[in-house]
């Protein structure tokens, strides 16, 4: 017999897979809006995530191995494998643990709700959030010229509001010593439950929702072979311009 010399203190874990991150979110604040990472190399990434399209052209929701296209208009379109992403972050989901909201809880309440489930603010994590809200608040924007920086792209957003509504909330938590790969805290899109609305979430009141929260032991982080991006010099303030688009 084989004696288990592991420590006692070791709690078996299943593996979870890498959160893959198509190009580091610093390009896209940049103004490059254009990558050659196409929609069908995310599925192979895995089943969930959020992003964006070339040109910036909606927002996207993948979800249960769908990728949806929230347009400025909050409706929802399926993407086909060929269409392209300048940015997305995907992973295999499955969920290490749920916990179920069954009472309501204020718009004001809600980042605080969730963060309180993260046991370590140095990983990095997926949440799926599903049920119904008595309030959700979400944006997308129109496609965009390439170059126009990110933050100036506030002002043409389009805002949309849900009332007593059923649907998923798809996103990732990131630790703050990854702040040029993504923004830091909460990164989360909505759509309905009936996948024909949505957008990049600005604020929600659940009634009812069940959350899934799941670990990501590494990263794996594309860097485009493209000319905007090789060529590429950083010349904006990446915190400052994304509390001005995507808070
Ligand atoms: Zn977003």
């Amino acid at each position: 017999m084989v004696e288990n010399t592991a420590s006692s203190a070791e709690v078996p874990r299943k593996q979870r897979p890498p959160v893959f991150i198509s190009s580091p979110l610093a390009a896209l604040v940049e103004g490059i809006y254009r990558a050659d990472t196409t929609i069908g190399r995310i599925r192979q990434k895995g089943n969930f995530g959020i992003g964006t399209f070339n040109d910036l052209d909606g927002e996207m929701v993948f979800l249960d191995g769908t990728v949806y296209c929230l347009r400025p208009q909050g409706d929802a379109e399926v993407i086909g494998d060929d269409v392209r992403t300048p940015f997305a972050l995907v992973t295999q989901f499955e969920g290490d643990t749920q916990e179920h909201f069954d009472k309501p809880v204020a718009e004001a309440d809600f980042e605080d709700a969730l963060l309180d489930l993260i046991p370590s603010t140095n990983l990095m994590y997926a949440f799926k959030i599903e049920g119904r809200f008595s309030y959700v608040r979400a944006r997308s924007v129109p496609k965009q010229n390439n170059y126009l920086p990110l933050a100036e792209i506030a002002q043409l957003q389009t805002v949309f509001e849900f009332h007593d509504v059923a649907g998923v909330i798809v996103g990732f938590y990131t630790p703050d010593f990854l702040s040029g790969v993504h923004m830091v805290g909460l990164h989360l899109h909505f759509i309905t439950a009936d996948r024909k609305h949505g957008g990049h979430l600005l604020g929600a009141a659940p009634d009812d929702v069940t959350v899934s929260l799941q670990h990501a032991p590494s990263i794996e982080l594309g860097l485009p072979m493209t000319l905007d991006f090789l060529t590429m010099e950083r010349t904006r303030d990446m915190e400052a311009d994304l509390n001005k688009v995507e808070r």
